[in-house]
């Protein structure tokens, strides 16, 4: 499968190219040649089929002949080492836990399928690797655990000092081998920044630099998998099913469109933001005006111009009106979230996270137009990594999970840095 650049300048590559550079030379997002609708048959039959074998179908085109059938199917068996669940929370409304991995966050899926698929491509040893990647938490732990003990990748983490949680820095410095954790004293938007000229240095080109967040293909297209999985549990209520994503860079809910045009039958999108509306306004407008991020208790969806865009834009060619049949996004406060969660405690005992809780919104909002439908909103993170914010409103103390536990008693290793002469002096 080939892939153009968004920006339309850099040339065609193929699958493992778009993965080894991550972004287009021309900074464009890449985006494939074609999408193939799998056969009804498959649709018909999926609650037959195994998480790998539905994994398989819908990813296979993207990789072509690029991968053999055996080792996709084992990065695949890898990849999916946990469980889907759609949890009940209320009538016609389930929650779709993706914190069951290894560092509980739906990032896991990506982070394993990507450093698998660039292990493979580096199974010569000839052609190393460095993702270089900036985190403001969730992003930067299921890097360092999916892309630990990866041949040929070097793994280099910059996280804001002081400014993620202490389970979110433990996740991110205590793995050793080749993943590095940068502290950088700065916030994110620096740390951003520095990756940002990494990748635009000439004299860097030599360490083959590539991304690890969700502009990168075999980060975002496996995020389809999980979609399958809700359809899979949720298809005997055979009524239409509105799937609700909680929004940053709008990787999970491209992924969802993407598995909407394999056939998958989703009637209904929401994109469900916190107080960074980008989307929201532009739907209401019709103008699309990025503005910078503002800080909310949602903080891995505090995103003032969201990446993925661009890649529906492309999906709907443009066309606002097809978009809007399909498509809806709503913005929620904080204090609207937080009510949220405790009124869902309240009423049935579930625990959402401050993400999760902007997606039941969004997904209770649309449900009022479309009723007789069955929703699903994704439960992104599990409420432990936003412990700050969930014991004190719920009141309530929280069990410590394993996969926590495990890192909480190892010991940091960072090295600080400042400027991006730091970033340089360091990587050469
Ligand atoms: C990254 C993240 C999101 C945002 O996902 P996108 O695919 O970028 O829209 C939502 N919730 C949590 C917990 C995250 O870590």
């Amino acid at each position: 499968m080939n892939y153009y650049s968004l920006n339309h300048i850099s040339p065609k590559v193929s699958f493992q190219e778009a993965v080894v550079l991550g972004l287009a030379p021309d900074r464009g997002l890449y985006f494939p040649e074609s999408i193939t609708p799998l056969p009804s048959s498959f649709f018909d039959n999926i609650e037959n089929l195994s998480h790998e074998a539905i994994a398989f179908e819908a990813i296979k085109q993207f990789v072509g002949d690029e991968i053999p059938e055996a080792e996709l199917k084992r990065i695949i068996a890898e990849t999916l080492c946990f469980d889907f669940p759609c949890v009940p929370v209320e009538d016609n409304v389930y929650s779709l836990e993706l914190f069951h991995g290894p560092t509980m966050a739906f990032k896991d899926v990506g982070a394993r399928f990507m450093s698998r698929c660039l292990g493979y491509f580096n199974r010569h040893d000839d052609k190393k690797v460095t993702v270089l990647v900036a985190t403001s938490g969730d992003t930067g732990g299921a890097v360092a655990s999916g892309f630990l003990g990866v041949k040929g990748v070097e793994v280099i983490i910059l996280y804001p000092s002081g400014k993620v949680s202490e389970i979110q820095e433990r996740q991110l410095t205590t793995l050793g081998q080749n993943i590095k954790a940068l502290e950088v004293d700065g916030v994110f938007d620096d740390c951003q920044d520095m990756v940002k000229r990494a990748f635009l240095d000439e004299s860097l080109k030599h360490k083959n630099l590539t991304s690890a967040n969700s502009i990168n293909i075999a980060r975002w297209l496996p995020q389809m998998f999980y979609i399958f999985f809700a359809y899979q549990q949720l298809k005997k209520y055979q009524k239409p099913l509105i799937l609700s994503c909680p929004s940053g860079n709008f990787g999970n809910i491209c992924a969802g469109i993407m598995a909407k045009r394999l056939g998958l039958p989703i009637a209904h999108f929401v994109a469900s933001t916190n107080a960074n509306d980008t989307v929201p306004r532009f739907l209401a407008k019709g103008q699309y005006e990025p503005k910078p991020s503002v800080a909310t208790i949602s903080n891995a969806m505090d995103v003032g111009n969201p990446s993925n865009f661009i890649r529906i834009q492309e999906l709907y060619h443009n066309d606002l009106k097809q978009f809007e049949k399909d498509f809806s996004s709503y913005s929620f406060t904080d204090a609207e979230t937080e009510a949220a969660m405790q009124d869902i405690f309240k009423r049935t005992q579930y625990i959402a996270e401050p993400h999760g809780a902007v997606g039941y919104l969004g997904l209770k909002k649309e449900m009022q137009k479309q009723s007789n439908s069955v929703g699903v909103f994704l439960e992104t993170a599990h409420p432990i990594k936003f412990l700050d914010i969930v014991e004190p409103l719920l009141n309530l103390k929280l069990p410590i999970p394993e996969q926590i536990e495990s890192v909480l008693h190892k010991e940091k290793v960072s090295t600080k840095i400042k400027t991006y002469e730091d970033l340089k002096n360091y990587l050469d």
